[in-house]
């Protein structure tokens, strides 16, 4: 059986005893309960055991849980990728963070729906540091050029980068991936473009999360440590 707030305890221990040992304030650093997969009542439970910010891949799918929560998160977070024609769709269900804008395309359609709606978004910028084809991102030696571009767009608010670790048994090449983007993104604090922030680093997952942590992350997205194995059905 899995006990979720076991689980909940035994992360946030892990986070605190990583933070500290490398010389980093704990409290610099949120989990982020990643659900894709999980019921809404999951979703609640993790709440229950403290944990305030959950996160979903997938538009649909969480269009379906998220009026089915009966307890009341801090924050939700969207993290899968983002198509231009589900944009609409996500806004009506309040996001507080996107992490997965890869694309000045998207973010200029992204900014275009805010500005009707009157509102301004946080997003993150998420970077394919690993060079693996199978994943999303902008390739790192975009960033720079596409920044003030991102600037301009006065109903976004850039708060930082994401990532996903190299898929590897190899702890240097995942390294390799956190400390590029935390060089990306003090590459990007000397532009010093008002509207764009680096106050995020969102990187690390279950299996890779300390090495995230010693390598500046402040947003840390868990979900097998949590919930167990996720199991897909077919549609
Ligand atoms: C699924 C997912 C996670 C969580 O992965 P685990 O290995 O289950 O912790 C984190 N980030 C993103 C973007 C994901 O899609």
């Amino acid at each position: 059986m899995i006990n979720i707030k076991d689980n909940v305890q035994s992360i946030l221990n892990e986070i605190k005893n990583t933070a500290l040992n490398c010389g980093r304030n704990p409290e610099e650093i949120r989990l982020i309960a990643v659900t894709k997969t999980h019921p809404a009542s999951q979703i609640d439970e993790v709440i229950k055991a403290g944990v305030g910010i959950f996160a979903e891949n997938k538009v649909q799918e969480a269009e379906i849980k998220l009026p089915e929560m009966k307890e009341k998160a801090d924050e939700f977070h969207f993290i899968g990728h983002l198509q231009s024609n589900k944009i609409n769709k996500l806004m009506r269900l309040n996001p507080d963070l996107i992490h997965s804008i890869d694309k000045l395309s998207t973010a200029q359609k992204l900014d275009e729906v805010c500005e009707k709606m009157g509102m301004t978004q946080r997003i993150l910028i998420e970077i394919n540091t690993s060079g693996e084809i199978s994943k999303n991102g902008m390739n790192p030696d975009d960033l720079l050029s596409v920044i003030p571009e991102f600037a301009k767009l006065t109903h976004i608010k850039v708060e930082g980068l994401m990532t996903i670790g190299a898929l590897s048994e190899d702890e240097t090449t995942i390294r390799k991936c956190f400390q590029l983007l935390r060089t990306l993104a003090e590459q990007v604090k000397t532009l010093k473009h008002e509207n764009v922030e680096m106050k995020h680093l969102s990187m690390g997952m279950s299996h890779d999360f300390q090495i995230a942590i010693e390598e500046g992350a402040t947003l840390i997205r868990v979900g097998t440590l949590l919930f167990g194995e996720r199991i897909y059905f077919k549609q």
